[in-house]
């Protein structure tokens, strides 16, 4: 039987109110220990918590559901509880004492809510991703992954390569006998809508990753072009800055904006200089190779003529001249603003056709299973005009395995430890 376990499910800290989530095979006995009494399945009651000496501890709401109709899948409690520091405190001092649960780790009803078959895979990283979400996009995005959208296409998929296997391998078993149709038109048919499915996912898959971690703007020109006057501009400007991002090096100035709903990092490539100095000449080496793996580079100049820059140029990078106030005429004031809002618009337009053709798939590990899969479909497709059928089921036995890991339905286990890492407690 499993451990019954409960954490916080609201940040910690002083709120109107947070909530206490049990859930196992003794989260009622908890209850009732609790002096809370019998709640109906799915309906909540006011009740007045107790400690061991029948002192109150809180008045708290009170929710149950019953196993199999709950978020993990288990018989859980939710305690709403007033978000007061002591209360929590107190209300934990009291479920250490009755010793019937222990606290979750990181991750852990989500985990469970998995291994009980609540969610799959997908779903669960949708929800991380939910959780994570700053921007409107990024919202939208987790919340179809979340709500089984990836889990329903590569469910579709398999079904398919379900069927073409069983076509395949009625040829096998009636191979002494006389097969009743010919069944490869089909089966090629299958294999091939499915590999242009699965390409066409595959190739939107760095617009989802994009959408998903941020896109990145490399900002790039001369000492005193203006790039750091620019970032500060862009920052003060309407677009909202999103969360700090941690470990920014002395060799680059990174801040994450919300534009339009989408989150972008602009980066200042502050270390792109000539030196003599062998540590900093480093410094320019990393700085170059950032700006040159963003989605897009700003370039700056303040000279009337385009300089040469030291990074390659993509179609769509921009190029600006700045401090207009000094110069008049066109071009980006970071002093006045000329210029500012017509830039961003700009960069969030190409943003948002660009994540207009993301698909799902936005995790490294997924895309590359999805790779897999398309090579051996591939190579099915090809040995299907060869006639030998059992090479043929045996690609798509591996390509089908290869869409189980993605949902999660195998191998799930593997992967758990590293898609619960950046699971918070509680969740
Ligand atoms: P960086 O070395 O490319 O980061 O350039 P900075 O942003 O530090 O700017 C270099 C100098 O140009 C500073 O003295 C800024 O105040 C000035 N500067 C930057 N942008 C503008 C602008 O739009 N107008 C004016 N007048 N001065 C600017």
């Amino acid at each position: 039987m499993a451990d019954t376990i409960y954490a916080l499910a609201t940040a910690p800290g002083k709120a109107g109110l947070c909530v206490l989530r049990i859930s196992g095979p003794r989260a009622f006995d908890i209850l009732t220990a609790l002096g809370g009494g019998e709640v109906p399945l799915r309906s909540a009651r006011v009740r007045a918590l107790k400690d061991g000496a029948g002192g109150v501890l809180d008045q708290a709401l009170v929710l149950t559901f019953g196993a199999g109709r709950s978020f993990t899948g288990e018989d859980v409690v939710e305690l709403h509880l007033h978000g007061s520091i002591a209360v929590q405190r107190a209300v934990f001092a009291r479920l250490e004492e009755l010793g019937l649960a222990r606290m979750a780790k990181p991750g852990e009803f989500t985990r469970r809510a998995l291994l009980n078959g609540r969610m799959d895979l997908t779903e669960v990283q949708g929800l991380a991703d939910v959780i994570e979400a700053e921007t409107e996009e990024q919202r939208r995005a987790a919340m179809r992954v979340m709500g089984g959208e990836m889990s329903g296409l590569i469910l579709g998929w398999r079904s398919r390569l379900i069927r073409a296997a069983a076509l395949m391998e009625a040829t096998i078993d009636f191979a002494d006998e006389e097969v009743p149709v010919d069944v490869m038109p089909e089966v090629v048919e299958l294999l091939s809508s499915v590999v242009d499915e699965m390409a066409g996912e595959a190739s939107g898959s760095s617009a989802a990753k994009a959408l998903r971690e941020g896109f990145e703007v490399a900002i790039v020109g001369a000492p005193n072009a203006g790039k750091s006057s620019l970032l500060n501009a862009i920052v003060r400007s309407d677009a909202a800055l999103v969360s700090e991002i941690p470990g920014t090096t002395r060799d680059v100035i990174e801040r994450a904006v919300d534009l339009q709903g989408l989150k972008v990092i602009f980066v200042d490539t502050a270390g792109l200089r000539e030196t003599d100095d062998p540590v900093e000449r480093l410094g320019v080496a990393r700085a170059k190779e950032r700006a040159e793996a963003a989605d897009m580079r700003l370039f700056l100049h303040e000279e009337e003529s385009v300089p040469a820059f030291p990074v390659a140029r993509a179609p769509h990078d921009l190029v600006c001249r700045t401090k207009a106030d000094l110069h008049g005429g066109e071009g980006l004031s970071s002093r006045t603003g000329a210029g500012l809002d017509a830039l961003l618009e700009a960069i969030a337009a190409h943003f948002a056709s660009v994540a207009g053709s993301a698909g799902f798939v936005s995790r490294t590990q997924d895309e590359m299973a999805l790779r897999e899969a398309i090579a051996a479909l591939t190579s099915a497709l090809e040995t299907c005009y060869l006639g030998d059928v059992e090479l043929v089921v045996f690609e798509l036995r591996k390509a089908v395995t290869v869409l189980e890991r993605i949902v999660g339905q195998i191998g799930v286990e593997d992967v758990l430890d590293e898609v619960f890492r950046s699971f918070c407690l509680g969740k």
